[in-house]
């Protein structure tokens, strides 16, 4: 089942900040792009509005990766339209911050629900659906290597899963020679952490936070050709934040 050329990709949240980012830049990277989003409608029709303006194919597609079945009807709707897909980019995610004594048990359901579990049904759900040399790319983040912050404990613990999982799935889905890598980045100038930005850029190496553009232009090279013999691994993208 494998395509002639790779060209369908999927991006799990892909309304807002580096999920839209890597929407547009596979859309300019020439895929037909679907993307999930939950809470962002107009910004998820303004993303597709603008591709079909410029003669490409979008599809927008409300699922919360909280819910199986909601992951499931976003990936067959996703492959009626466009066929097998040959990138998944698993984005979506929350942050909820709190020390140990703080966290309420929705709380910590729901960070697990969407950052760790509703990555792996994610992955899980594709499966069936890529052909084979696809990519498999997650947005894990730089706080699975070093953190810095009280309060990031459960958050830290959903990444660091992430990072783990990439590895066990992609000797799972090796034999098809579909690679699955993850990337860390450190702060994106983005609405999750809006709040901080100068606090963060002051903290940073290179004394400013990333754009999720470079984060696209990573989640670019690892959705190409040249990246194939990289699989499992998880990339740190964040200034220098963790060194
Ligand atoms: P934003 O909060 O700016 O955007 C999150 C995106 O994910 C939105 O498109 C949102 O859709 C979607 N989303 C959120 N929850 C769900 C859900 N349950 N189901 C489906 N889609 C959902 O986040 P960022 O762009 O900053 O972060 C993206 C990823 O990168 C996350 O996994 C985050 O943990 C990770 N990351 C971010 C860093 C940063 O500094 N910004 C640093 C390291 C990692 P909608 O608006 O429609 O709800």
């Amino acid at each position: 089942q494998e395509q002639d050329s790779r060209k369908t990709a999927l991006v799990f949240g892909g309304s807002r900040g580096i999920g839209a980012a890597a929407v547009q830049r596979l859309l300019a990277d020439g895929y037909a792009v679907a993307f999930t989003y939950v809470s962002s409608p107009d910004k998820a029709q303004a993303i597709v509005n603008a591709a079909e303006q410029e003669g490409l194919q979008a599809l927008a597609i409300q699922a919360d990766s909280a819910d199986p079945a909601a992951i499931r009807h976003a990936v067959t709707t996703t492959t009626e339209r466009f066929g097998l897909l040959s990138v998944v980019v698993v984005n979506a995610g929350i942050l909820r911050l709190g020390t140990i004594d703080t966290v309420e048990l929705d709380v910590l359901d729901q960070m697990l629900n969407v950052n760790v579990r509703g990555v792996y049904l994610s992955i899980q759900a594709t499966v069936p659906y890529l052909v084979d040399g696809a990519r498999v790319i997650t947005i894990g983040s730089n706080v699975a290597i070093r953190t810095g912050f009280a309060g990031s404990s459960v958050y830290q613990t959903t990444k660091s899963a992430v990072a783990g999982m990439v590895k066990g799935i992609a000797l799972d889905l090796a034999p098809r020679r579909i690679t699955v890598n993850n990337v860390q980045p450190g702060p994106i100038d983005t609405d999750m952490n809006s709040d901080h930005l100068d606090m963060l850029a002051d903290l940073s190496p290179l004394k400013r936070v990333g754009t999720a553009q470079e984060v696209a232009g990573l989640i670019s090279y690892l959705a190409s050709d040249a990246s194939r013999y990289m699989t499992g691994a998880s990339l740190t993208i964040d200034g220098g934040g963790t060194l």
